[in-house]
């Protein structure tokens, strides 16, 4: 007689494996799958969060869907797929154990859409309604926003995670079209990310992102960049992610190139430019075809373009000035100016000392005390 045994949660975590591989979570998304914890299980990966880098427990509802994105190894229809679905009592329970036991520190939860955006959103929520409430957990939790969530259940999902997610996926509807034909930009996405806006306003904290598929259906840098910044000032987003393409076999998609990685770079160093360093988009070095030259920061590129011949004075300018000098940031912009309220800058060895890493490489970019400053070759 043949006895079928039903997995248990651990097992179907580990048939689930590494799911979310293409679904970043915290703040340094190129860094999730080197940082992958090898003793650990492979549902665990370590995230940098707004407190730290912690161990995140990255898994799924379910591995089904009923949806058929041209890019996704869990579209309707991929046979190969072995699709793991939990229950969300299941699931918590399991979190729960795993957290206790000080193996995961954080959940980022995702799911395939079964029955509908809003019954397997309705799964997520109460998922997690139960680690907070019967489980009491109190840490860090990132949710993923079906398209077409309802209002109220965005503002619960809100009310319980540290951050949810809507994914984009593209720029444009044109672009949804050629890679996930079943989704409304607008409507079903775009919304919910003003939604979230909307949300906060009225004092609920949970900060949002989106995430992009770079490079599969003819997006171009520009497309991505100037709609990341729209969402940057206009719905508060907190972070865009740009996941380059890479082929699943047994997809439409599957004889399609993967993107360079150093597309995803040069987009993630513009967007910081857009977020944090208060650039507009037009300002960003796009090449004719409308995207970025792969071999250089963008930031290197505008410098180079227009500091080389017209230099920074560091006494002199302002916070915004001193940001657009290639290796100065935020950080090391606010420590020059309090530096220079008590001595003069006159020597690139006292920019190292606040903190400019390599300050030969910013040399070409600025005037110290009126003076371009010596360059030294590097001996070792
Ligand atoms: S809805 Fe999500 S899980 Fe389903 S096929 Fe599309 S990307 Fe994959």
């Amino acid at each position: 007689m043949n006895i079928h045994k039903a997995p248990s949660t651990i097992e179907k975590l580990a048939l689930m494996g590494d799911s979310t591989e293409f679904e970043p979570a915290g703040d340094r998304p190129r860094d999730e799958k080197r940082l992958k914890r090898a003793q650990s299980m492979p549902c665990v990966t370590e995230v940098a969060t707004p407190t730290g880098a912690l161990p995140v427990m990255k898994t799924m509802i379910t591995t089904a869907c009923e949806r058929n994105c041209f890019y996704c190894p869990f579209r309707a229809g991929r046979g190969k797929m072995q699709r793991v679905t939990f229950k969300p009592d299941e699931l918590a329970a399991t979190f729960d154990q795993l957290q206790r036991a000080g193996i995961v520190k954080g959940m980022f939860l995702s799911s395939g859409i079964i029955k509908g955006s809003v019954t397997t959103q309705d799964k997520i929520i109460d998922t997690v309604e139960i680690i907070r409430r019967k489980y009491g957990y109190k840490g860090y939790i990132h949710l993923k926003i079906m398209p077409g969530a309802e209002f109220d259940q965005l503002r619960r999902a809100m009310q319980l995670a540290t951050r949810v997610s809507v994914n984009l996926e593209a720029p444009t509807q044109q672009r949804l079209d050629a890679l996930a034909p079943k989704k409304n930009f607008a409507d079903e996405l775009l919304q919910r990310l003003a939604w979230a806006e909307q949300i906060r306003q009225t004092g609920v904290r949970s900060s949002s992102v989106t995430q992009f598929v770079v490079g599969a259906v003819g997006d171009t840098d520009v497309e991505l960049l100037a709609l990341s910044e729209r969402l940057y000032r206009q719905m508060g987003l907190a972070r865009a992610y740009y996941s380059r393409f890479n082929p699943v076999s047994d997809t439409p998609l599957e004889n399609v190139s993967a993107a360079p990685a150093a597309r995803e770079l040069r987009l993630y160093q513009s967007s910081f430019l857009l977020r944090d360093y208060n650039w507009n988009v037009e300002e960003l070095p796009f090449e004719p075809d409308g995207n970025l030259r792969l071999d250089v920061d963008p930031k290197r590129a505008w410098a180079d373009a227009h500091l080389r011949l017209a230099p920074i004075e560091v006494m002199q300018a302002s916070r915004e000035e001193l940001m657009r000098i290639p290796g100065i940031g935020p950080r090391a912009a606010s420590s020059i100016l309090d530096a220079r309220r008590e001595r003069r800058l006159t020597d690139l060895s006292q920019l190292r000392t606040l903190g400019i890493r390599a300050p030969e490489q910013a040399a070409p970019y600025l005037l110290l005390n009126g003076q371009r400053p010596p360059t030294q070759m590097r001996l070792f």
